[in-house]
């Protein structure tokens, strides 16, 4: 009998699978499904203990719908991606493979895997499909065919797109005849942390829930309230979609069908805005494989004078530089796996234009403890807080870690929530609490501030011109 094998990377998910309805068409055919796990690269790339844990409870949870199916999981754990190309073409000879299906990954190493895997299977027909995104890389282009730099121009192109024709969700397979396999557990072999199921969950029914929820009851809202820390104002799915046990057709659909008007700038507009920025660092990742590498791509910016200091990033890394919005911040980043993008972007511009910190180290350690770690989001971010990336935050508007706290935390509920040394002081000095405790003769248990915000950002906006002009 034929068979098909379909390779799961990062689309642990039976609904809305490209790669697994296309294999699981016709119902004549045998299908079986691979996951090969590389422990050294994700430590190589500093993949997030808790990430691993999503990823492995998720692996799980993917094992026992497809055998539910009829569909067995094989696991395989290999070094590098050439032991990855050996793996398949192993199973593809002992299985007799006659199609090999898998949804596309557009990092630059992952693309390069897939090229080699296949050239090494010849007698394999190899198909691939465009699943971690709502549109293709290369679909939304300018008008001489080139990649957008800008994302307004982007996102009008990509609404047009929409509108022209909805990406549509193929639904899970059907069952298929014959026994059921034993899905035993697959236990992953890298250092794992717990995480919050609640806040993150791990199997495909939870997260559509989560998503329906958000799309229902707080879409509408979410332009007022997404940048309030305090407030659970977002929709906390980034994490299924990193690792593919949601995929963004899955929230377009789920979005029109509560807020119709999103297409044309009406309720939940803003929220799609945000899905297409995901998509906007997806497709410039794909034209500039660069970005991979963790190169600027604003070139000049390469020759900023970044400090090397150990203490003061390690500051940063803990949540101790004195100031509670980044502090805060951090702790909920260090205790969770996850931050609100609002204070991704407080503490990125802290870390960057602050401490004058190479931006990297900052993509570095946040890929560290994010449980939706993502190189495209996160390089993105990254990029735009430092001012090197296409369409970022001017270099020198730098924000004022103080006055951001103030704005967007103006009760100081997150600051309390996370730093609890500073619950004795009042409401009004929480984000400049030594200058309180100073007038007051008191002592804080919280550190004074590591740098001082004037100085700092005159010594950046200093190197950030001399780089300019170099
Ligand atoms: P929502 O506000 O509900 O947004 C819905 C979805 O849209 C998110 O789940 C996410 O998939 C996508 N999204 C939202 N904002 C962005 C954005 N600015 N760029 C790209 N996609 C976006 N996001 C990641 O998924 N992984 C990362 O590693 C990551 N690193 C970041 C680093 C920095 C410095 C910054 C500034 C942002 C980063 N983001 C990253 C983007 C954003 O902060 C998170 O996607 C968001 O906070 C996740 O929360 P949510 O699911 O509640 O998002």
């Amino acid at each position: 009998m034929p068979t098909h094998l379909v390779w799961f990377r990062a689309d642990l998910r039976v609904h809305d699978n490209l790669a697994l309805a296309a294999a699981c068409h016709n119902p004549g055919v045998r299908v079986i499904a691979l996951f090969i796990a590389t422990p050294a690269q994700w430590q190589q790339h500093h993949m997030a203990p808790r990430q691993a844990a999503l990823l492995n409870a998720c692996l799980n949870s993917l094992q026992q719908s497809l055998a539910e199916k009829g569909i067995p999981l094989l696991y395989r754990e290999v070094d590098d991606f050439a032991a990855c190309v050996q793996v398949l073409a192993q199973i593809c000879a002992s299985e007799q493979v006659s199609h090999l299906f898998y949804n596309s990954q557009y990092e630059f190493n992952e693309r390069q895997r897939d090229g080699a895997v296949e050239k090494a299977l010849p007698n394999v027909s190899c198909q691939r499909f465009d699943d971690s995104v709502m549109l293709a890389p290369g679909s939304v282009m300018t008008g001489n065919h080139e990649m957008y730099k800008v994302f307004t121009p982007f996102k009008n192109a990509f609404l047009r797109r929409l509108k022209e024709k909805l990406p549509e969700c193929v639904a899970a397979p059907c069952s298929r005849k014959g026994t059921r396999p034993i899905a035993k557990p697959i236990i992953l072999n890298y250092p794992q942390q717990p995480f919050d199921e609640q806040l993150f969950p791990i199997d495909e029914k939870s997260v559509i829930a989560r998503l329906r929820h958000f799309c229902q009851q707080q879409a509408a809202e979410y332009e007022q309230q997404r940048d309030f820390p305090a407030i659970e104002g977002t929709s906390r799915l980034s994490a299924a979609l990193a690792i593919g046990a949601l995929s963004p057709r899955q929230c377009l659909h789920h979005l029109l069908a509560e807020q119709p008007q999103a297409l044309d700038g009406g309720s939940g507009a803003v929220w799609l805005n945000e899905l297409i920025w995901r998509e906007f660092y997806r497709h410039l990742m794909m034209f500039h494989p660069a970005l991979c590498k963790h190169k600027p791509f604003i070139p000049w910016t390469d020759k900023v004078q970044w400090q090397e200091n150990q203490q003061q990033l390690e500051a940063w890394q803990k949540g101790s530089t004195g100031f509670p919005i980044v502090d805060a911040a951090m702790r909920q980043l260090n205790s969770t796996g996850w931050m609100h993008n609002r204070l991704r972007m407080i503490v990125a511009s802290f870390l960057v234009k602050d401490l004058l910190i190479d931006w990297r180290c900052g993509e570095r350690y946040f890929i560290s403890q994010l449980i939706d770690g993502d190189l495209a989001a996160n390089n993105g971010g990254w990029q735009w807080a430092a001012s090197t990336g296409t369409d970022a935050v001017p270099y020198f508007r730098i924000f004022n870690p103080t006055t951001q706290g103030e704005r967007f935390d103006a009760r100081g509920e997150f600051i309390r929530r996370w730093l609890p040394e500073l619950q004795a002081v009042p409401e009004k000095h929480l984000h400049q609490p030594w200058a309180w405790a100073d007038k007051q003769g008191l002592r804080l248990d919280y550190p004074r501030p590591i740098v001082d915000h004037k100085q700092t950002r005159a010594a950046t906006l200093a190197a950030y011109e001399a780089a300019r002009k170099a």
